[in-house]
Parts: structure tokens; C-alpha cells; sequence
């Protein structure tokens, strides 16, 4: 028997067909085209299932179950997308009914970053952890608890909300409608937006001329620029890791994970990211010194952890 796992993204769909074991076997992707609406989203994934099945040499039949990690917020109870922001209309909307009823094979729905916790349990950096924390740096800042082995995914299945814990009490406004959101101050955005900020206020700085200089400014251009020695850089990534670090020692504090992990763009800085997250980490949460605290490790999946994940998340929930 397969398994096949949906990582529904914004721009693209990637459907994986994994293995029993949550081995990625064979993917195939297509595009989304989230701006024409629901109808043609759920038509694109169905194209999508039929082609890996049909290009890896398999038939329908020889699969077990359909997992989907959706955006959004989810029900995975009744496997619908109660509201994800950047889909238009997708508003409580039943995909895995709308999928079930066009392909007979019984889906689950769960929000990506969940599956993504997952995929890195089964098959990624967290294999052999059983209590985990995984946080997703991007556009915004995803996450994912695993306690026990199983996914955590709240009450009534409404997930967690990892980047909208507050960091800076007053602090920036946040598309959620607070202020002083981690994510406001931990997402690859956040640290763009601080690099271009102090390059506009130190236009004589390296960092201004790397700035200058750079085709597109990411996550990595302030972090070159702080390695090569410019103070105005490593303020700017001395200043993010001390958010990340706070919002991960939140989680430490409240959940003890044996292991947190790390994924997103901004993870590929590697150790002159996680080393001195660590130590910050190690030195500032509660108990230093004499609990334990976590490993703290990147992902290694990418985005095949969501494919992984929503797979072994349908197998694990449709018994
Ligand atoms: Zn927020």
C-alpha cells in the first residue's frame, strides 16, 4: 500500500507518494493558480494525485489514503479549511469531502506547518524524538508541536499559533490585529525589512553598499555582511536572534521539547544561526543550569517534510 501526501502551497501543489515507513518515493508538482478560486484549486490537486499515481506506475487502488497540509486555519475533524487567507474564497470550505467525492479514497486535512512537525518526526532531523517543536521561519513564522509521538493540534483541532505569541508588549502591529507578534520581529520578512531599515540609517555601512549591490536582498545579505565584519549588521542579526531565541524560549518553557527545530529560508544561514540561538537558548531559559535543555537542530526535510507529514498524518488519523 502508498500513501500520498499534498503540501497545498500558495503557488504551487506538490503531491508525494510516500511509503508505509513515510519514505518520499516519487513527487510531482503543478501549479496552484490560487487567484481563480476554490473550484479550480481542487481541480488542479486532483490533477495532480492522478498524475504521480499514473507517472509512478501505480493505480489508484494501491492507495491507502490522501493527507493534504493545507494553509490556513483547519478542522481536521471533518477535514475542512475553516479560512486560508490567501486562497480567494476558500472560507469553510470540506476539501477533503470535495476530494473524497471525485477520487474514492478516504483524505485527511491538516494545517502545513503540523504536517511538516510530522514529517521531520517520521523521517527528518526529529526521527527518534518523541517531544518536539518545530518552527517554520518564512513570510511568517510557522510552527508545529509534536507531544508523545502525535502531533499536538489544540482544541477542537484549531492548531497552533506559534508565531502570534507576543514578544514586545506595544510592539509592531501584526497582521493578526495585535502588536508584538513574534512573527512581526522572527520571519525572514521581519529581518528584511530591519536590514533595509538599517542600511537606509547607515548609508555608509557595508551593509548599505551590499544592500546596494545585491540582486535581490534576503535573509543572507545582512549575514555576510555582520561575518565580514560590519557593525551595523551584526546588530541587526544580533537583535533577530535575540527575538528568536525569546519566542523559542517561550516554547521551551511551556513545553520542554526534547528538540526544536528549525526550518524556513533563514535556516540555511546554519551554525552562525543556530549556535548562537543555542546559547541563548541554553543560557536564558527557565531553569538554566540545571534542566536540560533542548537540542536544537535545522530541519534537513525542506519542503518534502510537508509532504511526508500530511501522508503520515492521514495514515496515523483515518483508522
Ligand atoms: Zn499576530
Amino acid at each position: 500500500m502508498y500513501y500520498i501526501g499534498v503540501d497545498l502551497g500558495g503557488t504551487k501543489i506538490a503531491v508525494g507518494i510516500v511509503s508505509v515507513y513515510g519514505k518520499l518515493l516519487y513527487k510531482y508538482t503543478v501549479k496552484t493558480e490560487a487567484d481563480k478560486g476554490v473550484e479550480t484549486v481542487i481541480s488542479n490537486i486532483i490533477k495532480c494525485i492522478e498524475s504521480a499515481v499514473a507517472e509512478y506506475g501505480i493505480s489508484i487502488s494501491n492507495v491507502a489514503s490522501i493527507g493534504i497540509g493545507s494553509p490556513g486555519v483547519i478542522d481536521s475533524e471533518t477535514g475542512t479549511v475553516i479560512a486560508a487567507f490567501n486562497f480567494k474564497d476558500m472560507i469553510n470550505v470540506c476539501l477533503a469531502g470535495e476530494i473524497q467525492k471525485r477520487i474514492n479514497r478516504p483524505v485527511a486535512v491538516s494545517n502545513d506547518a503540523n504536517c511538516a512537525a510530522l514529517g521531520e518526526v517520521v523521517a527528518g532531523a526529529a526521527k527518534g524524538y518523541s517531544d518536539v517543536v518545530m518552527i517554520t521561519l518564512g513570510t511568517g513564522v510557522g510552527g508545529g508541536i509534536v507531544i508523545n509521538g502525535e502531533l499536538y493540534e489544540g482544541g477542537r483541532s484549531r492548531g497552533v499559533e506559534l508565531g502570534h505569541i507576543v514578544v514586545n508588549h506595544g510592539g509592531n502591529l501584526c497582521s493578526c490585529g495585535r502588536r508584538g507578534c513574534w512573527e512581526t520581529y522572527a520571519s525572514a520578512s521581519a529581518l528584511i525589512k530591519r536590514t533595509m531599515e538599517e542600511a537606509a540609517a547607515h548609508p555608509d555601512s557595508l551593509l548599505a553598499k551590499m544592500v546596494a549591490e545585491a540582486e535581490t536582498v534576503n535573509g543572507k545579505t545582512v549575514f555576510n555582511a555582520a561575518e565580514q565584519g560590519c557593525p551595523v549588521a551584526k546588530a541587526v542579526t544580533d537583535e533577530y536572534i535575540s527575538y528568536v531565541s525569546e519566542g523559542l524560549i517561550d516554547l521551551t518553557n511551556v513545553f520542554r521539547p526534547q528538540i526544536i527545530l528549525i526550518g524556513g529560508g533563514i535556516s540555511n544561514e546554519g551554525e552562525r544561526l543556530i549556535g548562537p540561538i543555542k546559547k541563548y537558548v541554553a543560557e536564558n531559559s527557565f531553569g538554566a543550569g540545571i534542566i536540560e535543555v533542548p537540542h536544537i537542530a535545522r530541519a534537513t526535510l525542506g519542503n518534502d517534510a510537508g509532504i511526508i507529514g500530511a501522508a503520515m498524518f492521514a495514515k496515523r488519523t483515518l483508522k
